[in-house]
């Protein structure tokens, strides 16, 4: 077998594990997709705990084309997910992947590494490497879902806390948020700048969520964004802040009040660029199958079995 065919038949697994929906993708090392599947999550819902690692498994065998060979799996999941142990921790929305071992499960059923990590840093290494962020070393990638998911990724990795586990930047306080977070604290940036706090701005200005809002309610939530992303573009110092979610579809109306809030900012001598993600729903997904690329690199060929390390 040439060099150059085994490279192409070595493909990479990505699973978004999403509250309502899971994302999975076959991928090459360069980012195209050789198989993109979306389900309902509650579709990995079993009778026995570890039914959920087990379907999820046959998910992915039956995705792999033919003539083709998976070299590892990323996971990117729904946090919080403990990155010492692969653990994902999330009863409230991933209760059939809560609590199990999904990475071993999955690694002893398939014979290959899989690698776990927070959704929010698989956004940002799709993002850093293929999307918005490609070509700057430090990229800040903001993902704005039912929460905001926040992070730093450094030469290609994320920046990670001093016990090993991913820095929730999403819980940072703004100050004036008005409503407690489930997290425990009340002055948290993302119950005010989340995309569901901007349905629920929208539903206080008299709108449907997701309406087409006027400029003001655009304005409004721009300055609820930026004061976190202050916050974090004073003490990181990123090169690219990159903006990834749903939001991004409504970048024109989102990009002038936030440009105009950010450049009253004085940031130095160095502006820091504010992006719309451009990988689109697959952020994730493709984000999560460079997780095993960056521990093991880029096989020859076939599968690599063991090696099971959720960090
Ligand atoms: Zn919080």
């Amino acid at each position: 077998m040439s060099d150059a065919l085994a490279e192409a038949k070595a493909l990479w697994a990505g699973v978004d594990l999403g509250g309502t929906g899971t994302r999975m993708v076959v991928a090459d090392s360069s980012g195209g997709t050789h198989a993109v599947e979306s389900v309902p999550t509650r579709s990995f819902a079993g009778s026995a705990p570890d039914d959920a690692a087990s379907l999820l498994v046959d998910a992915l065998l039956d995705m792999i084309p033919s003539g083709s060979g998976l070299v590892g799996v990323g996971i990117g999941a729904s946090g919080p997910v403990d990155l010492t142990t692969g653990v994902i921790n999330n009863p409230d929305t991933l209760p059939w992947f809560s609590g199990i071992d999904l990475v071993g499960l999955m690694a002893d059923r398939m014979g290959l590494p899989v690698w776990i990590d927070n959704d929010a840093v698989v956004a940002g290494l799709a993002e850093s490497t293929w999307g918005a962020g490609a070509g700057h070393d430090s990229v800040l990638c903001v993902t704005l879902g039912t929460g905001i998911g926040v992070a730093l990724i450094e030469g290609g990795q994320p920046r990670r806390g001093g016990d090993g586990q991913h820095p929730e930047g999403g819980h940072i306080a703004v100050g004036g948020t008005g409503s407690p977070c489930y997290c425990g604290l009340d002055q948290c940036w993302e119950q005010v700048a989340s995309r569901s706090a901007l349905d629920r701005l929208m539903v206080r200005h008299g709108l449907e969520p997701w309406a087409d809002a006027p400029r003001e309610v655009w304005a409004e939530y721009a300055s609820q964004l930026t004061r976190g992303l202050i916050t974090h573009t004073s003490i990181q110092r990123p090169s690219a802040v990159v903006i990834s979610g749903s939001v991004v579809s409504r970048w024109d109306h989102l990009r002038e009040p936030l440009l105009t809030v950010l450049a009253n900012r004085d940031y130095g001598d160095r502006p820091v660029e504010v992006l719309p993600g451009t990988m689109g729903d697959e952020a994730g997904a493709l984000g999560a199958s460079l997780l095993p690329q960056r521990r093991i690199g880029h096989a020859s060929s076939g599968a690599t079995a063991g090696n099971v390390d959720p960090r």
